[in-house]
């Protein structure tokens, strides 16, 4: 993440934007706060506060994605589905680094490709949810909307939103953003060191045998190439990581929405990388409003619902000059669906010219619920529509450039399936998601194993 390389670029900037027009349209998925003047008193707070990442950054990562979109990258974005800030914690923190590594350590032997890297975490507080309120034995409270908002406890104090809760997040999100950035400045991604990412299960797994070869196989080439050349090997011992979140609570991303000095424009500099979730992507949305007139590259959910028509018209409401490494299409059909739904966008936008990257989120289409009332998703689903997706796309002659995956360091069970065939009376033993089920580490790796073997298909 340096400055060096990144030169200003003159940009024609939206027409009647500004980090509040989006309060003008319909803003979808917000709490209601009861105390005007709290809210007004937290977001003057948070325009004060420091950013959390640079324009240089984020213009970095913007480059990195315009390789992507042309073949030159591939994409891994991955982490919880909700951060909580009890779990701002060393050890889970740097748990999800390290088997983000792993897997991206996976994809860079198995595909030849440098993979850019980019976290789910540094402000993942916000949730979209189906219902405003929860009703439980006859008692109605709001729905739990993530940490930024308010609490899970099922009582009235926990669901009250607080405006507080946003600058707790905000310096949770630094404390996050700080660690990962030491770990990675002091040598913890140094490719000679992949021991540093072990966890404790790669011994008893039966991928670990796999996973271990690769790490051979990339010790071996980087000794050699330090043999021939007399020197260490330049840039093995850094890796970028950048962030990034769903930016749901539109306050808090215009709190953080800044202007440059000496760039073009205004950033959204609570993240590197903004996205649009499903439920707030329409034309007409406020969501869609606000990301219009930022100049950080941007991700849009694509789901079931969405027609070649209608995705066309977003993507010339967001990215009106086709400008490189803008937009990253994150399509999330479900198992089931996703040959029907796909082929048609992808069809639109090839034959249309627009420059776009599109990933896979193989997750949020194959979410269910158990008989014992557990929200899970089965990973055979989770690896059926990524296949299929690499298929698809090779049959429609574009590129699947990603993937966007839940998935922690921890040993928990959440999803179904996978190489330890976890079956549903195994989710009492170690669910621990406050929303969606996530992929522990060993389901994570397997899924970086299949993508390499498709991708040499
Ligand atoms: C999510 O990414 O956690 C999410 C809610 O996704 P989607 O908007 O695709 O449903
Ligand atoms: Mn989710």
């Amino acid at each position: 993440m340096s400055p060096r390389d990144t030169q200003p670029q003159p940009v024609s900037l939206p027409i009647d934007w500004a980090p509040d027009s989006w309060q003008a349209f319909q803003a979808r998925q917000q709490p209601s706060y009861p105390d005007a003047a709290a809210l007004a008193d937290a977001l003057a707070e948070l325009r004060r506060l420091p950013p959390l990442v640079t324009s240089w950054e984020i213009l970095s990562l913007k480059r990195q994605l315009a390789e992507a979109q042309e073949g030159k990258r591939f994409l891994l974005q991955g982490g919880d589905c909700a951060e909580s800030f009890a779990d701002c914690e060393s050890g889970l923190v740097s748990n999800r680094l390290k088997v983000l590594l792993q897997m991206s350590l996976v994809l860079v032997h198995g595909m030849r490709l440098p993979v850019v890297r980019v976290g789910r975490f540094a402000g993942q507080y916000a949730k979209p949810r189906s219902a405003d309120t929860e009703t439980r034995d006859g008692v109605t409270l709001p729905s739990y909307r993530g940490d930024f908002i308010n609490a899970p406890g099922f009582d009235e104090t926990s669901r009250r939103p607080d405006p507080r809760r946003m600058i707790k997040g905000h310096a949770r999100s630094a404390m996050t953003m700080n660690f990962v950035r030491a770990l990675i400045d002091g040598g913890f991604a140094d490719l000679h060191h992949p021991e540093y990412w072990e966890l404790g299960w790669v011994g008893r797994s039966d991928l670990a045998a796999e996973y271990h070869r690769m790490v051979d196989a990339i010790g071996d080439s980087v000794r050699f190439m330090e043999t021939l050349s007399g020197e260490e090997v330049h840039n093995l011992n850094r890796v970028d990581f950048f962030t990034s979140h769903e930016a749901l609570l539109l306050p808090y991303e215009e709190s953080m929405t800044r202007e440059v000095p000496r760039q073009w424009g205004w950033f959204n500099l609570s993240t590197h990388f903004p996205w649009i979730g499903m439920r707030t992507a329409a034309a007409d949305d406020a969501h869609v409003e606000y990301m219009r007139g930022i100049r950080n590259p941007i991700g849009i959910k694509v789901g079931p619902t969405v027609t070649p028509d209608k995705l066309l018209s977003l993507i010339d409401l967001l990215n009106p000059e086709d400008e490189p490494g803008r937009l990253t299409l994150i399509h999330r059909m479900g198992a089931g669906e996703v040959e029907s739904k796909l082929p048609p966008l992808l069809e639109a936008v090839r034959r249309e010219g627009r420059r776009v990257l599109w990933i896979a989120d193989p997750m949020h289409g194959n979410t269910e619920s158990t008989s014992n009332g557990y929200k899970t998703r089965r990973f055979a689903n989770i690896r059926s529509e990524l296949e299929q997706a690499f298929e698809l796309h090779a049959a429609s002659g574009t590129r699947l450039g990603g993937v966007h995956l839940e998935l922690t360091g921890e040993d928990v069970t959440e999803c179904l399936g996978g190489a330890r065939e976890l079956v549903e009376a195994d989710l009492t033993r170690a669910y621990r998601s406050t929303v969606d089920p996530r992929l522990n580490y060993e389901q994570s790796l397997e899924i970086a194993m299949l993508i390499v073997r498709k991708h040499a298909q």
